[in-house]
């Protein structure tokens, strides 16, 4: 399709991307349900268990536009922490920023613009970065783990959540009937929109593999790398140091 990654020019990735979260910003969370059969709840649990914030910390949450992890998180750090959501797409901050103030979260709570690759933050910043599934439309990722790398402090950690490979025998075929044929069907009934989910699809088919990805990782600085798959590799969680 011409939404496919190869024809697409790299100057035109980070517009192309915005374009497509602000088509399904409106019905994302339904998309989300239905992709994942409500799957993603259950990853996105995971990562906040993992990721261990405390009362006081500062967090931040990077292409948070749900506000899904940033909600999770939050009790664990108050009443003195504070989380910055910080997304590229000013339409999925809103929807963040919504769901935040209806669950009351209002103090402490900042919404950033910003593009992860170039962060308008200042070196050693935070205590904890978290980034679920957002990684994969960067045009340069590595650009990305460089600048978690420098806004954590020493210590300070960052977890990943992203679509991976499957790893489980016979679960790769199964799972692409499901991607190339079910979920371009179910983008285009839900939200009208079948090149979206075809974009999502090619996106998830060319991110890097469990330890390529660790390798992207550590070549950015991180340390300790650990790999956590979820539902067979379908995700995986990427948890990374600043020592
Ligand atoms: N983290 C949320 C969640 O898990 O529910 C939202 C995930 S959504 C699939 C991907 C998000 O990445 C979108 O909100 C999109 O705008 C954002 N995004 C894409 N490229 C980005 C970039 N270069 N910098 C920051 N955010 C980006």
């Amino acid at each position: 399709t011409h939404f496919g990654y190869q024809e697409v020019p790299e100057n035109r990735k980070e517009d192309l991307v915005r374009g497509v979260f602000s088509n399904v910003a409106a019905k994302y969370d339904l998309m989300n349900d239905m992709m994942s059969l409500g799957v993603h709840r259950l990853w996105k649990r995971f990562t906040v268990d993992l990721a261990r914030a405390r009362p006081g910390q500062r967090l931040l949450d990077l292409a948070g536009g749900t506000g899904d992890l940033a909600a999770a998180l939050y009790p664990k750090i108050r009443p003195n922490g504070s989380i910055v959501v910080s997304d590229i797409n000013p339409d999925m901050l809103e929807v963040g920023r919504r769901r935040l103030a209806d669950k009351g979260i209002l103090d402490g709570v900042e919404f950033v613009e910003a593009n992860a690759e170039a962060l308008p933050f200042a070196d050693g910043e935070f205590d904890l970065v978290t980034l679920a599934f957002g990684i994969r439309n960067m045009t340069h990722p590595e650009r990305a783990l460089r600048e978690i790398h420098r806004v954590l402090k020493t210590g300070g950690r960052v977890l990943i959540l992203e679509f991976s490979h499957p790893r489980w025998p016979g679960l790769q075929s199964i799972y692409d009937l499901y991607s190339f044929n079910l979920l371009p069907r179910l983008g285009e009934w839900i939200a009208k929109d079948r090149e979206s989910y075809q974009y999502l699809v090619e996106s998830i088919r060319r991110f890097p593999d469990q330890e390529t990805f660790q390798a992207m990782m550590e070549d950015a600085g991180l340390a300790r790398v650990e790999v956590f798959n979820l539902s067979g590799g379908i995700v995986a969680v990427h948890r990374g140091y600043r020592l």
